[in-house]
Parts: structure tokens; C-alpha cells; sequence
């Protein structure tokens, strides 16, 4: 064994958005963590640029908000998002819903240097090639340029992306669909031919995005054209041809920048959880690309375990709460799945698929359709609450008048612990006596916002109680140790 052997803390596998949240969140938990990432930096050469609302929250509730609008300015805010080839209007609700153009690139380089000056290691380089678990922990086997070396630790998660190879080395079940189609993807620096975001022809579909002034993003999709070997290397020749067969023009395409094939394979794991090995992000569940979702989706896992793993690391965590991850996340990954699969359903040039497309494209002139999509998979609600109560909804990252001044709901979260929000301007202080350790308390005037008298908020930014009405005060306590633990004595 080496001397990267840590009996206490978890490995991340993958410094991807997810992996590099989840590193975030732990050490804001004081849990050493240690992520390895076989490639040997940050990808600068991003291919996702487009997150949902719900990831900027997540952002902005831990203070990494702040430094990317420092770096990179003011993100451009955009109240569309593409759903197979249709735009959704988030005109209406743009308040809460809306999509923000922040290259992931940006993010991943804001996580990694806070969560390395919180004292994450992140080993590049290192690339895990084995592992196996006991009741005690798990033991990682890891090659990097110095050889190969074993890391122990007390949890493993796989943010490995789309080809896990934790999801593959600790067997974990997973339901796939596809390949049923074959595409292609290049970023080149000089084109000129067919053109148009997407159009759709007998022989597939086509999409030409960007111009000369940054550069052109082509895209195609063909229906019943067998992909070539994985192994053999995309060309320009490749990218031609394909765009010729379906539109009937050959174009000129020069100065590659970056090209790929891509399918439409959809992978879902059958559970996230198997003993001291997780799987958060791609590796959890994969869909096809356009979907837009995938960040927000994946970093919405990374923010749900951080906290439970941590608690159950510390030693403080209530029975079954690790359990509660796969529960939560599992069904808003299998929900971006099957909406990913009805996507290339309705990209399909086939007559059937072409009648829906036209379908489709009606009924999303209804508001409640159009919303129903925008938020079907991101918009999560743990623990599941029912009706148009609070629980379980994300508290709005108001802000309150306190005694102090005002303060962001999203600065109480910084921390990553658990906080009760006393709205009822100091009629009725809630009392937490026996959780002040993990839990703290803002006392503030009542928010039209959030209406309750009182909310306890997990870590992760979800309601968990809510006193909504004076019955409800009754459940604090029970709430306090279903999501913390015992209270100290
Ligand atoms: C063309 C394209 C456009 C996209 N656009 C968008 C978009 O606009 N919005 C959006 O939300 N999503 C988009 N996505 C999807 C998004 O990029 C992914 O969902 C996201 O990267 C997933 O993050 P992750 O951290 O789960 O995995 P990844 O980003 O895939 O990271 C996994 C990491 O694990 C590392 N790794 C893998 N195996 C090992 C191993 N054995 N040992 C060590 N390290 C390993 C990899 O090197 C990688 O760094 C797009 C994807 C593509 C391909």
C-alpha cells in the first residue's frame, strides 16, 4: 500500500462537474476527500455550455456563483431550452426557470480550486483500473505515471462519466437502450454548405449552429447507417459524407477543432447504491446529449449525497439515511432517461415519429405542456412532499430582513449544514435544542416567499419541515432526528 492509503475519507472517481461538486461538499463538511481523474487537466475544449436555473442555485447556495461572475462575468441568461428539435419558452417563468450559458469548463476550474483549498486532493493522472469492498471500506486499485498503488477508504463514488468503470468493477446492474442511430459531432473553424439549427431529411437530420466569428458546430443524425469502428478516428471525409448523404449537398468543412461521434445510447444504473460504492452523474444515469439537463441533473445528485455521506463518515448520521440518495435521485435520473429516449423518438425521420413531431409541436403551444418539460426532470422534490405544501421543495433563495440587516437565504447555506429559518419575527422561536451542533438557526421577519412561520432546510437546499400551521410545530423534533440524528445530551 502507498502512502495515499486514507482509512477515514471517500474517493471520488472522475473530476467531472459531478465529481468535483461532490469533492466541494464534503470538504465543506470537514470529510477529507480525494478525487482521481485519469486525465491530466481540465478539458478546455468544452462541448456543454447550457445549465438549467437549478444548477446556478446550487452554485450560488455554496458562494461559487460569486467567483465565476468575477472571472467570467455575468452569465448570458436565456429563457429557452431545446427539447428534440424544439425550443421550450421559459418566457413565463422566467423568475425561476430559465437557461444559463456557463461553459462547464468554467465551473469545473471554480470547483477544483475550492475544493482543493478546502484540501481535496485531486490526483490527475489516475486512472482507477480495480477495486473491491469489504464491510469496513473500499480499496481502490489506481494506475498512474509512478505505477500502480492501492487508496483505502471508508466510501467510493463513481462520477466517472457515460463509460463508468466503477459502475463496470463494482457490478452494478444497468438498463440500456440503443444505439439506433448514428451521428456525428465537429467543431470546425471553416464551413460553408447547407445550413439552419436542424433540418430534417428522408436520410436523417441536420444541424449547423454558430458562425465564422467563434466557430461551427455541425451536427447529424442517421437512421439506419451502420456507425464505423469505434477505434477508427473521425475525419473531416467522415463528417462530408455524412452531411451529404442526408442533405444531398457536399460541403466544405476545414480546420477541425474537435470531432466525435455520438449515439443515442440511454444507460440508467438499476441502483446507485451497492454497499460502500455510489454512482452519481453519468455514470448514474446517461441520456442523449441535447437533452440539457445533464449537468443540473448531475450536480443535483452530487449536492444530495455530499451531506448524507458526510454525516455517516462523522459518525452522526440518522439509520438509513445514506439509503435515502438512491431513493431521492434515482427517480429524476430515470426521468431524464425516458425524456432523452422521447426526445430520439421524436427525431426520427420515420413517418410515424415525423406525424408526432408535428403533434408535438401543437401541443407545446399550450403553457402547461411547455412547463411541464421545462421542469419534469430538474425540478426535484426531496423528500417527495405532496400537494402545493413546502416539503420537500427547494427553499427560494430570497432575501431576508434580519435584525443584522438583510442576508441572501443562499449565505445561510454556504456552510453546507443543516438551517432552520425562524419567519416569525420572534413570536414564536422554534426550539432546537439538541441539534445546535449540526444545525443552525436565522432568525428573520416573515417572507411572503416562503409561507411559514418556520422551515428547516437541509443541507442541500431542500425543505424537510415546514410550520405552515401550528400543528405542524408538533413535528420539528421528529423532523430534526429523521434528517440529523439524535439530539446531544
Ligand atoms: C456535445 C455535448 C454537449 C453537451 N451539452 C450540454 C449542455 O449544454 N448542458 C448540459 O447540462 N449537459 C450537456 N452535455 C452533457 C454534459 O457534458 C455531461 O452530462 C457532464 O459532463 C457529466 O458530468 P459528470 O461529472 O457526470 O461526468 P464527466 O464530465 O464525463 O466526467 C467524468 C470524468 O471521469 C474521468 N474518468 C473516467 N473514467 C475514469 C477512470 N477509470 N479513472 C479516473 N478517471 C476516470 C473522465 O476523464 C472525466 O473527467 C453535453 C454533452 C456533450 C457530449
Amino acid at each position: 500500500m502507498s502512502d495515499s492509503v486514507v482509512s477515514d475519507s471517500v474517493v471520488i472517481v472522475g473530476a467531472g462537474p459531478v465529481g468535483l461538486m461532490l469533492a466541494h461538499e464534503l470538504a465543506l463538511a470537514g470529510v477529507r476527500a480525494v478525487v482521481i481523474e485519469r486525465s491530466p487537466e481540465i478539458d478546455d475544449r468544452t462541448v456543454s455550455g447550457l445549465i438549467h436555473a437549478r444548477s446556478v442555485e446550487l452554485l450560488e447556495q455554496r458562494g461559487l456563483m460569486e467567483p465565476l461572475r468575477r472571472e467570467h462575468g455575468e452569465p448570458l441568461v436565456w429563457d429557452r431550452l431545446h427539447f428534440a428539435s424544439f425550443w421550450l419558452d421559459m418566457s413565463e417563468l422566467a423568475e425561476t426557470d430559465h437557461s444559463v450559458v456557463l461553459l462547464q469548463n468554467h465551473i469545473q476550474r471554480v470547483l477544483s480550486d475550492h475544493a482543493a483549498a478546502r484540501g481535496v486532493r485531486i490526483l490527475r493522472r489516475h486512472e482507477l483500473i480495480g477495486l473491491s469492498q469489504d464491510e469496513e471500506g473500499v480499496t481502490a486499485r489506481v494506475r498512474s505515471p509512478l505505477g500502480e498503488e492501492e487508496i483505502r477508504c471508508r466510501y467510493l463514488v463513481g462520477c466517472d462519466g457515460e463509460d463508468s468503470a466503477v459502475r463496470e468493477l463494482a457490478g452494478f446492474a444497468v438498463t440500456r437502450s440503443g444505439p439506433s442511430w448514428y451521428g456525428l459531432l465537429a467543431d470546425v473553424g471553416s464551413y460553408a454548405g447547407p445550413v439552419g439549427a436542424g433540418s430534417f431529411h428522408e436520410g436523417g437530420m441536420f444541424g449547423q449552429f454558430g458562425d465564422a466569428s467563434t466557430m461551427f458546430r455541425l451536427m447529424t443524425i442517421e437512421i439506419g447507417v451502420e456507425a464505423p469502428p469505434p477505434d477508427r478516428p473521425v475525419t473531416l471525409d467522415e463528417v462530408r459524407a455524412s452531411i451529404e448523404r442526408i442533405t444531398g449537398e457536399r460541403p466544405t468543412v476545414e480546420e477541425p477543432l474537435w470531432l466525435r461521434r455520438h449515439g443515442n445510447v440511454t444507460i440508467l444504473a438499476d441502483h446507485y447504491r451497492n454497499g460502500r460504492v455510489f454512482l452519481a452523474g453519468d455514470a448514474a444515469h446517461f441520456q442523449f446529449h441535447p437533452a440539457g439537463h445533464a449537468v443540473t441533473i448531475g450536480l443535483q445528485d452530487a449536492v444530495n449525497l455530499g451531506w448524507k455521506l458526510a454525516a455517516d463518515v462523522q459518525d452522526r448520521a440518522p439509520a438509513g439515511l445514506l439509503d435515502t440518495y438512491e431513493a431521492e435521485r434515482r427517480p429524476y435520473g430515470r426521468r431524464a432517461c425516458v425524456y432523452g429516449r422521447a426526445q430520439m423518438a421524436l427525431l426520427d425521420t420515420a413517418d410515424g415519429p415525423s406525424a408526432l413531431r408535428e403533434v408535438f409541436g401543437e401541443l407545446l403551444d399550450h403553457e402547461v405542456v411547455n412547463r411541464h418539460l421545462v421542469r419534469a426532470a430538474t425540478d426535484a422534490r426531496h423528500p417527495a412532499g405532496g400537494g402545493d405544501g413546502l416539503l420537500g421543495r427547494r427553499v427560494p433563495l430570497v432575501r431576508l430582513g434580519t435584525a443584522g440587516g438583510e442576508v441572501p437565504v443562499a449565505d445561510t447555506l454556504h456552510a453546507a449544514r443543516g438551517v432552520l429559518l425562524d419567519l416569525s419575527g420572534g413570536a414564536e422561536p422554534p426550539d432546537v435544542t439538541g441539534w445546535k451542533d449540526r444545525v443552525d438557526v436565522v432568525a428573520a421577519e416573515p417572507a411572503p416567499e416562503i409561507p411559514a412561520s418556520a422551515v428547516l432546510v437541509r443541507p442541500d437546499g431542500h425543505i424537510a419541515w415546514a410550520g405552515e400551521t401550528a400543528a405542524a410545530a408538533g413535528g420539528l423534533r421528529p423532523a430534526l432526528a429523521a434528517w440529523f440524528g439524535e439530539p446531544a445530551e
